[in-house]
């Protein structure tokens, strides 16, 4: 099986390249240089190895990118897509363009076996793990589809990164590396739901990544309804995880907290939620749910967001409510599934925004 350029780091490259190939090792960083530099999958755009050296190249590497099978874009900017893997599993990706910032929201898993009550991918099964390249290639087409390049990468698509935690760390290298990507460790976000034995293996790994974790409840009996995994991993053990993260590595955590009218909202809930963070430095997101055709729940009406992020202040706790998204074109947060299942949208390129 060929190896792909997009899930390999530069070492790795250099050290394949070695051994297969009896050209000088600067070669190889030329040709990787170059792929990065220009983004393009395509061998004959590799011009800085001689025309033979590229055919031999193209026999043990691979660069093509994951196919865009559909793409829509959203009243505020927001894009989905939909991408044909190459045994033509499909997964989704979201684009969120702000000011001066693009963030991709990338899938580790097509599909996902959590099976949260709450979530789109959830309800669709889980499918298979992506590899590195695979991750790293939802970025790249979609920084080549778009010509611009992408700032900010959140595991927040579908699946669980720590479920798959060998092929996300590596991804999450290659975004990092100043040779590839070039993202900052501080634009680069792993979302968990919360397994907590691969949460205590975080600091060893050094991934570079901040690390957001759905939480969703704080009691544990509504944390159990809404997310299966949490009778697993019940509260107590993810927070000694989290706080054996927070302890070795320094970093802040966020903790994702959905809004669901009348499930998780109340001022006991808030409580419970502050009674978890303390000791943590954690911050709050709070999301809305975004609804999901025949799931039964309701989002809080805007007031009662507001309560509730205003009962965590005065408990000392720091919340913000997070701006929804794409929502029109079902690309926010767990809205995902395998198919982009409404029209066709036409795409249009931002004004002046290049390489
Ligand atoms: N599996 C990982 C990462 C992907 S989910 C995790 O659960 O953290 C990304 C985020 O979207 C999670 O915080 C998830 O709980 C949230 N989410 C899922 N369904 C949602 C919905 N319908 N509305 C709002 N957020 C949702
Ligand atoms: Fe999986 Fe995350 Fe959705 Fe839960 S919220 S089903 S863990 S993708």
């Amino acid at each position: 099986m060929k190896h792909h350029l997009l899930g390999l780091l530069p070492g790795e490259f250099a050290s394949i390249f070695k051994e297969r190939f009896s050209e000088p090792g600067y070669r190889a960083s030329q040709v990787l240089d170059q792929f990065y530099k220009q983004r393009d999958p395509d061998w004959e755009s590799l011009t800085s190895a001689p025309k033979g050296l590229r055919r031999e190249l193209a026999e043990v590497f691979s660069i093509e990118l994951p196919a865009i099978a559909d793409k829509r874009v959203s009243a505020d900017g927001t894009r989905k897509y939909l991408f044909r893997l190459v045994d033509g599993v499909k997964v989704e990706s979201v684009l969120i363009p702000e000011e001066g910032r693009y963030t991709v929201c990338f899938s580790t898993q097509a599909g996902c076996a959590l099976g949260c009550r709450f979530c789109a991918t959830g309800r669709g099964g889980f499918k298979r793990n992506l590899a590195a390249y695979e991750m790293t290639g939802q970025v790249m087409a979609i920084e080549r589809d778009l010509m611009v390049r992408v700032s900010n990468c959140v595991a927040m698509g579908q699946g669980e990164p720590l479920l798959n935690p060998e092929e996300s760390a590596r991804a999450f290298f290659i975004f990092n590396h100043k040779r590839c990507f070039g993202i900052s460790s501080r634009r680069l976000t792993l979302s968990t739901a919360g397994i907590a034995p691969a949460v205590r293996e975080l600091p060893g790994k050094k991934i570079p990544a901040r690390l957001a974790v759905s939480l969703h409840s704080a009691r544990q009996e509504v944390r159990e309804k809404l997310m299966p995994i949490a009778a697993r991993h019940p509260l107590p053990e993810l927070k000694a995880a989290l706080r054996h993260y927070t302890d070795l590595t320094n970093n802040r955590i966020t903790f994702e907290y959905i809004l669901l009218s009348g499930v998780n909202d109340s001022p006991a809930d808030a409580r419970a939620l502050a009674g978890f963070a303390r000791g943590l430095p954690a911050f709050v997101n709070l999301i809305p749910w975004n609804r999901v055709a025949g799931i039964d729940f309701e989002p809080p009406d805007e007031r009662a967001v507001k309560a509730f992020a205003g009962r965590l202040g005065e408990l000392g706790l720091e919340a913000c409510v997070r701006k929804e998204k794409g929502s029109d074109i079902a690309a926010a947060c767990g809205q995902l599934t395998q198919q982009c299942d409404t029209e066709y949208n036409i795409f249009q390129r931002p004004d002046g925004e290049t390489w």
